[in-house]
């Protein structure tokens, strides 16, 4: 194998200042035991490009049961893929990882190997640290710092594409994407996230592969799904999972809707952009809350298009068992934020109606998912400009206390109509346009050009 490019401190930014004091004693202790001890995979790309990582993973030659050893506070976890967390107070923990390698061939499971299915289902091979980089998904994830001499090590070419700013799978972006169609939405969200380009290698292939996603396991890619919402860049990180068509195989539902002419697309990414904008913020913001966003242009259809656009209590609880469930079943979504995402949507339309003083309201304010419709309601009037004064009335009222934990299974049927006002009209009613990157009417819609301009501030462009 190649010799990597080291970058020795003096010519890279990191400083033991900006690493988590529990991961550098986790450093120093494997280093001082005589093992190698790196930081590794996102904290080193954060710490390169200023950003605060969001955990500090560290990579060793350590077996898991030698790291056990070395820590009282430490548990080693996992199956197939064994690896160590060491416990620190808080509930922190610091993860410890013995370099591996990609699977040989031999190890997969017999009678699915082959050039077809190079699907990874086992990933358990120790490996020498170089393996352990190339073993990544990312060059801009595969880079170590060595806690031994402070450099950077890079196997992989990953600080030039850092400086370079661009998503570039390690080796074969078909082969790597393949082995593990998650790597494919994972592309985006790191273009979305960090303002960089994917390369044109791996834009064709999510072009070429993008319906393996089918082949993920349902819980990884929700959690793909939600971890974008739950961080603050939604609406760039969506916006390239449409575009690359990728989003079509994963919540074709949504997608639809999201590249046809209606107003609620629009709406979508308004909406989109004002919950990153409050997550930006230090807001937060539940998994129903989140979830209710993305599901409330499909209930905006679905109350359009199956009964034009009027709804009483009833029908509404019925077409939101219709919109939510078949989505949410097929991605495995959470139960509990279903439910309140389900009340919450519900709940969101008397909001915009009712005042606090009305009788009809003094019961909701004790619901559970009373702060879920606030939110929405909140989140609603701030991406469309309307029903501002309801939902400040509304959370004002939350503010000062007025609601509680869920309480599942509560009967809405008393309540009194969704408001058709709420319901955006379509602008051009008409047959959705559907055009992906490796179609040919794909240039006609051109989303790669509105993306570019958009490109100073993700999420704005509605
Ligand atoms: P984040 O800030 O979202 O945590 P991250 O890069 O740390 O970003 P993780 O999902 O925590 O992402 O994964 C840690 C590291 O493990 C990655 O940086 C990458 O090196 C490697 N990795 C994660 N998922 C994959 C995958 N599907 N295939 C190959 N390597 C992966
Ligand atoms: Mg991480």
């Amino acid at each position: 194998m190649m010799e990597p490019r080291i970058i020795p401190r003096a010519e890279h930014p990191i400083s033991r200042g900006y690493i988590d004091p529990d991961a550098l004693k986790v450093l120093y202790r494997l280093h001082r035991a005589g093992y190698k001890a790196y930081l590794v995979g996102g904290s080193v790309r954060d710490l390169l490009t200023g950003r605060t990582p969001k955990d500090f993973d560290i990579g060793t030659d350590a077996r898991p049961q030698d790291v056990r050893r070395l820590f009282r506070n430490c548990r080693v976890i996992g199956r197939r893929f064994r690896l160590a967390h060491v416990l620190f107070d808080g509930g922190k923990i610091v993860e410890v990882s013995t370099f591996r390698r990609r699977p040989d061939p031999e190890d997969v499971e017999p009678g699915q190997a082959g050039d077809a299915d190079l699907l990874i289902r086992s990933d358990n091979t120790f490996g020498t640290p170089a393996e352990d980089a190339v073993r990544r998904d990312f060059t801009i994830n595969g880079l170590f710092y060595d806690i031994a001499t402070f450099a950077v090590i890079d196997w992989v070419g990953g600080v030039e594409d850092l400086e370079q700013r661009l998503v570039r799978t390690i080796g074969d972006a078909e082969i790597r994407f393949r082995e593990d169609p998650v790597r494919m939405m994972r592309a985006c969200e790191f273009a979305a996230r960090l303002q960089f380009e994917m390369t044109p290698a791996v834009r064709a292939a999510i072009a070429e592969n993008r319906r393996e996603i089918r082949k993920s396991a349902a819980p990884r890619v929700t959690e793909e799904l939600l971890d974008p919402l739950r961080r603050g860049w939604g609406a760039p990180t969506y916006r390239l999972w449409s575009e690359t068509g990728l989003l079509h195989e994963i919540f074709p539902e949504l997608d639809l809707e999201l590249r046809g002419p209606g107003a609620g697309s629009g709406l979508f990414w308004k909406m989109l952009a004002e919950t990153d904008r409050r997550r930006g913020g230090g807001e937060r913001l539940s998994d129903a809350i989140i979830l209710g966003v993305v599901f409330l242009p499909l209930l905006f259809r679905a109350i359009r298009t199956r009964s034009g656009g009027q709804v009483d209590a009833q029908k509404l609880l019925l077409l939101l068992e219709d919109v939510v469930n078949p989505p949410s079943a097929r991605l495995s979504l959470p139960n509990a934020a279903i439910h309140d995402l389900k009340q919450g949507l519900f709940t969101m339309g008397r909001l915009a109606e009712l005042r606090p003083g009305d009788p009809a309201a003094r019961r909701l304010v004790t619901k559970g998912y009373f702060p879920v419709a606030v939110s929405l309601l909140s989140l609603y009037a701030a991406a469309s400009g309307r029903y501002h004064e309801a939902a400040a009335t509304w959370e004002d009222l939350l503010k000062r206390g007025g609601g509680r934990t869920p309480r599942p299974g509560e009967d809405l049927r008393a309540a009194i109509p969704f408001p058709e006002a709420l319901i955006p009209h379509e602008v051009h009613p008409g047959p959705h346009e559907i055009g992906f990157p490796d179609e040919p009417q794909a240039a006609a819609a051109s989303p790669r050009r509105r993306r570019r301009r958009g490109r100073g501030r993700p999420g704005q462009a509605a």
